[in-house]
């Protein structure tokens, strides 16, 4: 079995949702501790107050992954005087690392925002606020005659020419290359200081600036010129949308009191804040799990007529419903705890599948500090 690191942990986790998903005020990624360090045991969990941390000790966690960043804003010290001190301390002593994966896991597609919303029982889900588009870029090739199909072949299944649901996407034109081989060149056509001309095609496709280096590497191994002469450009084209908070449209209308029921039920909480005419039919619903404070006014021109969220505040509450938007709170805890166990899932499918010994549980302290009575 293969010796896992922490960085390979912070890896599989970035894969899942890149860290540049996150909102520009938060605080996300490896947090404490050190990328080389030995990763035997993971626990994962919603926040890391200081008894998660002394559950870590206990158990001999060597890492924590949590939502909730541990470390929000600058510090100027890290001693015993205060909690945040103390919980760091303890964690280095006993190599911990804590990696905070928030607001991207929240945004990303299949992430927390569409975990909960699925939770609810809602199928189809559209972003509220956009916050990320991916960039595209145009890729052209210079192929000699023969080669078109593999070299297009190789581009497309690194992950160019996707344009909605089709794949293989690309344009070639016909045309003559020129070249002459200079002293140490190995050409594939031609010899040394002899103008070349060449049939060729100009083979273009589009691909996500992410994946550009990953369809240059592979364009050029199936390719069979020594230099291989391409262009890219920047197109005002936007790819794929990433945001936050997810907009449903029901099929038929429910009351206000319906919705908060069948929400109670599906999250397995006892009770519900309500804000709003009780007996109000709603079909449009803007959903966000976590604080939805700053969240009335997107949710207001996505044209949602209630916000399903956890933790608001009465004035915000009282500025929604003043606005035409309901409020269904069903509180901070219930609308994120499903983090840890779809992270200790995803974490467990792919140490399996990459054949690492790593144990994964889900942390038995983080429960809910709010007492609903
Ligand atoms: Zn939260």
């Amino acid at each position: 079995m293969a010796i896992v690191k922490c960085q390979t942990v912070v890896n599989i986790l970035e894969e899942l949702a890149p860290r540049k998903l996150a909102e520009s005020w938060d605080n996300v990624g490896l947090l404490v501790g050190d990328g080389r360090q030995e990763v035997k045991k993971v626990m994962v969990c919603l926040d890391v107050p200081e008894w998660v941390v002394d559950e870590a000790v206990s158990k001999n966690v060597d890492m924590i992954i949590a939502h909730h960043p541990i470390i929000f804003s600058g510090m100027k010290k890290i001693n015993n005087d205060n909690v945040l001190g103390r919980k760091l301390l303890k964690l280095i002593k006993n190599n911990i690392s804590v990696y905070c994966t928030h607001t991207n896991y929240d945004i990303v597609k299949n992430g927390l925002n569409d975990a909960f919303a699925d939770l609810l029982g809602f199928e189809e889900h559209q972003i509220i606020e956009e916050t990320t588009q991916e960039k595209l870029l145009k890729l052209a090739v210079y192929v000699p005659q023969g080669y078109e199909l593999k070299v297009m072949e190789a581009m497309s299944n690194a992950g160019a020419g996707f344009i909605g649901a089709y794949s293989h996407c690309s344009f070639r034109t016909n045309g003559v290359g020129t070249f002459k081989p200079t002293e140490g060149a190995k050409p594939f056509i031609g010899e040394a200081n002899k103008l070349e001309e060449v049939q060729e095609y100009k083979l273009e496709t589009i691909v996500p600036e992410k994946l550009l280096s990953k369809v240059l590497r592979d364009m050029q191994k199936v390719h069979p010129y020594e230099e291989v002469a391409y262009d890219i450009y920047e197109l005002a084209n936007k790819g794929k949308r990433q945001g936050v908070g997810r907009l449903v449209v029901l099929e038929h209308d429910k009351t206000l009191m319906e919705l908060a029921e069948d929400i109670k039920q599906k999250l397995g909480i006892s009770t519900i804040r309500l804000a709003g005419d009780r007996y109000k039919s709603v079909r449009k619903l803007a959903l966000l799990n976590g604080a939805g404070n700053k969240f009335v006014n997107s949710a207001y021109f996505s044209g949602a007529q209630v916000l399903i969220t956890g933790d608001m505040q009465y004035h915000e509450i009282l500025d929604a419903v003043e606005m035409g938007i309901s409020v269904i709170d069903a509180g901070h805890y219930a609308t994120e705890k499903l983090m840890s166990k779809k992270i200790a899932e995803h974490l467990i499918e792919r140490f399996n599948a990459l054949k690492y010994d790593v144990e994964v549980f889900e942390s038995e302290t983080n429960i809910d500090p709010v007492l609903n009575i």
